[in-house]
C-alpha cells in the first residue's frame, strides 16, 4: 500500500535540487564485467538485510513526495530481481515522469514486453563491443548474440533504448565508429562513458584502460559530423549530439576529464536500504532500520532531507588521487 508522501523538495547545501533517484534492486549479476566487478563477484549481504518489495515501495513513495521525478532501476542486474515488473508499475503509478532501467540485456527477450506493459518507456543496455570475442572478454564470458536478441525484441515494445558503452582504451576504442554506425542504423541512442576508479574490479588497470570522451568524440568526427543538441533541463551530465538524417542521440559522459558534479541532481539507494549521497564516496545513511522501527513517512522524509542537506559532498574526488579507487562496489551501486 502506498503511503501518503510528504510534499516538499530535496536539496543539498550547494544549491542543488535532488530530483533523480537511482535504485539498486539486487547485488546479483549474471555477468562479471571487468570494469564493474571482481571476477569472483562481491561479498553479499544476508537476505534479511535487503529491503522487501513492500519496504522498497514505501521508500519510493517517500522520495516521490520529496520531488523525485526521475527514477532508474539498476543492480547488479535488475532483470534478475524477481519483482522488477511490479516495482516499475509502482513507480509508474506514483507519477515518476522519467522512469528507466539499466540492464545488461541478457533477460530482455523474456521481460521486455511485461516491462513495457508496466509503464517502462526507457531502457539503457550495456553494449561495450560488437565483436563476440571482445564482448566475452570485457564481460568475462558474456554472449553478445544473447544481448543483441534481447535488444531487438525490446525495441518492439520500449520506445527509447540507449546503448551504454564504457570506454576502454585497450579494448573498444578502435570500435567506436562501428558502435555509432550500429546505433544510427538500428535507431538506438548511444552514450560513451569514461571508466571511473570505483572499488576493486579485478585485474583491470584503470590507468591503462582510461580514455577520455574527447578522444572518443574526435574519433567519431572522422566519419560523422556531430551536431550539438540543445540541453534539456533534465539531461543530466551527458553532452548530446546527433548526426543529420538520423534520430539517434549520441552522448558523452565525462566524470573524469570534465567534472560535472556542480549540476548533480542524484542520490542512490542500495538494495539493503542504504541511501548513498555520491557515487565517488561510501558515505550514506541506513533507511532500512528506521523503516523497520516504524518511522512514519514524514519522519523518514525529515531524516532524508537532513542527511542529504548536511552530508552530500560537493563533488567526487577521483582526480585528487588517481591511484586511489573509491571504496565502493560499482556492482552494488549500479554505476
Ligand atoms: S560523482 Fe557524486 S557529486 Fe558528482 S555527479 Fe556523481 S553523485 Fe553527483
Amino acid at each position: 500500500m502506498a503511503l501518503a508522501p510528504p510534499a516538499r523538495d530535496l536539496h543539498d547545501r550547494f544549491g542543488r535540487r535532488i530530483s533523480y533517484l537511482r535504485v539498486s534492486l539486487t547485488e546479483h549479476c549474471n555477468l562479471r564485467c571487468r570494469y564493474c566487478s571482481p571476477e569472483q563477484g562481491t561479498p553479499r549481504f544476508a537476505r534479511k538485510d535487503h529491503l522487501t518489495p513492500a519496504e522498497l515501495d514505501q521508500l519510493l513513495s517517500v522520495f516521490r513526495g520529496l520531488g523525485v521525478r526521475h527514477m532508474r532501476f539498476t543492480g547488479g542486474e535488475p532483470l534478475l530481481y524477481p519483482w522488477l515488473v511490479d516495482r516499475v508499475a509502482y513507480a509508474h503509478n506514483l507519477g515518476i515522469e522519467k522512469l528507466s532501467v539499466s540492464t545488461n540485456g541478457y533477460l530482455l527477450d523474456r521481460l521486455a514486453q511485461a516491462l513495457a506493459q508496466a509503464g517502462l518507456k526507457r531502457l539503457n543496455v550495456s553494449l561495450d563491443s560488437l565483436i563476440p570475442e571482445r564482448f566475452a572478454r570485457i564481460t568475462r564470458g558474456g554472449d553478445l548474440n544473447r544481448v543483441l536478441r534481447g535488444l531487438f525484441i525490446a525495441r518492439e515494445f520500449i520506445p527509447r533504448i540507449k546503448l551504454n558503452v564504457v570506454l576502454l582504451k585497450d579494448e573498444n576504442f578502435a570500435e567506436i565508429p562501428s558502435l555509432v554506425d550500429f546505433a544510427l542504423a538500428e535507431g538506438f541512442d548511444i552514450q560513451f562513458i569514461e571508466t571511473m576508479p570505483l572499488g576493486v574490479a579485478g585485474s583491470m588497470s584503470r590507468a591503462e584502460s582510461y580514455v577520455s570522451v574527447a578522444e572518443a568524440e574526435a574519433r567519431i568526427a572522422h566519419s560523422h559530423a556531430l551536431v550539438a543538441r540543445p540541453r534539456a533541463p533534465d539531461d543530466g551530465p551527458a553532452r548530446r549530439f546527433c548526426v543529420t538524417g538520423f534520430a539517434s542521440d549520441i552522448g558523452f559522459i565525462s566524470p573524469i576529464s570534465e567534472n560535472f558534479c556542480a549540476s548533480c541532481n542524484r542520490v542512490r539507494l542500495t538494495s539493503t536500504g542504504r541511501l548513498v549521497y555520491c557515487l565517488g564516496q561510501d558515505d550514506g545513511v541506513d533507511l532500512l532500520t528506521p523503516l523497520r522501527a516504524g518511522l512514519t513517512p514524514e519522519a523518514l522524509a525529515d531524516l532524508i532531507c537532513a542527511k542529504v542537506w548536511h552530508e552530500k559532498p560537493e563533488r567526487h574526488t577521483f582526480n585528487d588521487d588517481p591511484t586511489r579507487a573509491a571504496p565502493v562496489y560499482m556492482m552494488r551501486l549500479g554505476g
